[in-house]
Parts: structure tokens; sequence; C-alpha cells
């Protein structure tokens, strides 16, 4: 894949610009939030959840991988350990959305080794999203931005457009699919997909919301604090990239050729 091509040209380098729209304009339900890890939904789309299950639409999340490798070398929180912690931090940060632990179901994919085409494993995991998908019927899809510089969202996407292809039953025809950027954010690692001549990218107002939200992406204490302090390699989101998940709108893509 491409990287920082012209960062200037991608449309997170000037999100003041795109349009603003009000949730109205994706009301529908069920919703389905996918998340490739668990923090993903909330940072990427925590004001769409609020205000969609404020409006009384059935959101359903679905948290792909199991957020194991963020500290690999914690004594005090191994693997088993780490991965029911992240999943509580995803059921805390949920409730504060308003989502019940009922509506939150966890793939348990290997973090970090999310399974592309080529690997064992991506069979599996897109006929379980096929089931999943036709159990919940979605009318509207969040997923992870299908060039996202990680290599688990974009596995992701992956996984999800595969299961979507082999749905014949269940899956409106009017299905709409919106991606959410997320390490595109960071600079250092942005691609350049996002040029505004190749996607449609607009912004959801969720000022109303966006206080909830900060309240529960603080929920992922494992991610945002030093909770976990016994792994100098440990993972954290920086103050920097934070910042990007404050503001009073959410970025999604659209209708991509
Ligand atoms: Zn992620």
């Amino acid at each position: 894949m491409l990287r920082n091509a012209d960062l200037e040209s991608s449309v997170l380098s000037s999100p003041e610009t795109l349009p603003l729209y009000s949730i109205e304009r994706i009301a529908q339900s069920p919703v389905l939030v996918v998340a490739p890890h668990p923090d993903d939904e909330c940072l990427g789309c925590g004001g769409a959840i609020a205000l969609l299950q404020s409006l009384g639409c059935n959101v359903q999340i679905l948290v792909v991988s199991d957020g194991a490798m963020s500290h690999p070398n914690s004594h005090k929180y191994p693997a088993a350990v780490l991965r029911s912690l992240r999943a509580a931090e995803t059921q805390s940060a949920m409730q504060i959305l308003g989502i019940e632990a009922s509506h939150i179901q966890f793939l348990g994919l290997p973090d970090g080794a999310v399974p592309t085409p080529e690997d064992p494993g991506f069979d599996e995991a897109v006929l379980a999203c096929w089931r999943y998908l036709e159990a919940i019927a979605p009318q509207v899809i969040f997923l992870p931005w299908r060039q996202d510089p990680h290599a688990d969202h974009r596995a992701t996407w992956q996984i999800l457009q595969a299961a979507l292809q082999q749905s014949h039953s269940g899956i409106s025809t009017a299905l709409r699919i919106l991606e959410y950027p997320i390490w595109d954010w960071d600079l250092t690692q942005r691609g350049d997909g996002l040029n505004p001549e190749m996607v449609n990218a607009w912004r959801l107002d969720i000022q109303t919301v966006v206080e909830l939200k900060q309240e529960a992406i603080a929920a992922y204490r494992s991610q945002t604090t030093e909770l976990i302090d016994d792994d100098p390699q440990g993972f954290r989101l920086s103050a920097d990239m934070l910042k990007h998940f404050s503001h009073p709108w959410e970025i999604y893509l659209e209708n991509q050729p």
C-alpha cells in the first residue's frame, strides 16, 4: 500500500470543510458497528452509537479481535486476563452509551493476526460473520476504513465484505455501509487512500453526545491510562491520538467505487 504520498490530499487534513449532517441521515434499524479491536467502536463511532441508541434504533456491536496483544509482556495482565479485561471495558464503555451487554458480540480472533484471505482461519471467520449477519439483518453497518494503516482493520473489512457477499437472505438490498478512519489520523501512518477525489467523506454532528463519548473512551482504562504498568512496550493511546476523537463530529466514508 502507498503511504504518505501527499498528506495534504487527505480528507483528514481539513475535516472542518467536510459537509456536516445530523443523525437522521443514517437513522435506520438494526444497526451493526464492527470494531477490529475493543475500543475502535468507541473511538470511531461512539457518537453515532449514542445518538442511534437514543433514537430507539437496535444497535449491535461486533468486536472482531480479542485485544490481547496490547501489553504482550505484562505479568500482571497475561493474555487471558487482558482478554477478559478488554471485554469488560467494552461492556462498560457501551453501557455508558446505552448499549446492553446482550447487544455486544465478541468474535475473539487473535489481536494482531486477524486473518486475511490468504491466511488460515479466514473462511471460518467469514462463516461466523455470515451467520451473525443473517441473524442481525442490519440496515446500516459501520466498518473500519478499508485502507486503514492497521492490518487488523483492513482484514476486518475484508472478512465482513466477504460475509456480506455470501448473504442472500436477511441482508437488506438497501444496506448502507459507512467506513470510519482510525489510524489514518496518525500523520506518521496516514495512507493516501483518503483523497477527496476518491472518497465520499462527511461529518456526523455528535455535539450533544460528545462528552458521553469521552466518558466511554475513558472506560478503556487499559488503553488510556497507566493501569498496566509492567510492560514498557505496552500500547497506549496517546493524547495526540485521542484528540482526534474528541471533536463534536465523526467522519464517515461512504459509497466507495
Ligand atoms: Zn484498532
